[in-house]
């Protein structure tokens, strides 16, 4: 089993809706468990994957197994919708689903909040997304990182959830600079050959999308 194989194997059970196990990764890749285990450890350490303590699959960037505040339904799949990030490029990744329902409660105050997004445009709303962890240390703990990048209703549920949990401001964006910025970032991460982006070594995409300061590196 090639490990490439592998990474299209999780990544197309995940585009059609359903959580890819270790168990059924080996049945379709005709291949015995352990060498599953062993392919996943080997695309958690390029950043591909990443990792429950039982070794299954909890991400493979823009899709999550777990749920991170986000649900994001699409024309005949529904996924837990990772970050705010995650949500918003699952349209862009797979344009037959949408536009997808992406929806998730404000942080702060409880609000329920949900968007038709596709890939036309930014969806309509005043609401802000925060992001707590700068680019150079997103992947430290990648699933605390995706955990904190949440959309709240407005700049003052940031300031009371900033205030009741004690962390440190990180980034506030619109919904249309979330948008740009989810709009590329995973493209062809489906396909064959894919190369990773770095979040850290991403200066042109970051900029070009309307971001600046130190929190993006730029
Ligand atoms: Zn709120
Ligand atoms: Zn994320």
């Amino acid at each position: 089993m090639d490990n490439e194989d592998l990474r299209l194997a999780v990544y197309h059970a995940f585009a059609a809706g359903r959580i890819p196990r270790i168990a059924e990764l080996a049945v379709e890749l005709t291949t015995m468990q352990s060498s599953v285990r062993a392919g996943l450890i080997s695309l958690a350490n390029a950043r591909h994957v990443v990792l429950g303590a039982d070794g299954e699959v909890v991400m493979a960037h823009p899709f999550s197994s777990i749920p991170l505040g986000f649900s994001v339904m699409g024309r005949t799949a529904l996924w837990w919708g990772g970050c705010a990030w995650d949500s918003f490029a699952l349209p862009h990744l797979l344009p037959d689903q949408g536009p997808v329902l992406v929806a998730t409660t404000c942080p702060a105050c409880g609000s329920p909040h949900a968007w038709n997004v596709g890939t036309a445009g930014p969806p309509e709303g005043d609401q802000v997304a925060h992001f707590l962890v700068p680019t150079a240390r997103m992947w430290d703990n990648v699933v605390r990182t995706c955990r904190n990048q949440r959309i709240f209703c407005s700049e003052e549920c940031v300031d009371a959830w900033l205030t009741a949990t004690g962390e440190g401001r990180g980034d506030v964006l619109d919904l249309a600079t979330l948008w740009r910025l989810a709009e590329h970032w995973y493209d062809g991460r489906l396909e064959r050959g894919y190369v990773r982006r770095e979040p850290a070594h991403a200066r042109n995409y970051l900029s070009g999308v309307g971001l600046t300061g130190t929190f993006w590196g730029l």
